[in-house]
């Protein structure tokens, strides 16, 4: 699955870099994707999503 990031809602709360820091890191006030293929190998990204508080975050099925 690969990770998508809402800009509009993020809040840069940090929540989904402390937890999956190796796909999502706050930069500029803004959570960035910066391993899109990371969701194969770590698995976080679901707890980033559930844990997002505004929900900005989308994991899309390939
Ligand atoms: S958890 Fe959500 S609101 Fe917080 S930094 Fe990540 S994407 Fe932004």
């Amino acid at each position: 699955m690969t990770p998508i990031v809402d800009a509009d809602l993020c809040i840069a709360c940090g929540n989904c870099e402390q937890i999956c820091p190796s796909v999502f890191q706050v930069i500029d006030d803004i959570a960035q994707v910066v391993d899109p293929e990371g969701c194969e190998f770590f698995e976080c990204c679901e707890a980033a999503e559930e844990n997002c508080p505004v929900e900005a975050i989308t994991l899309e099925e390939e």
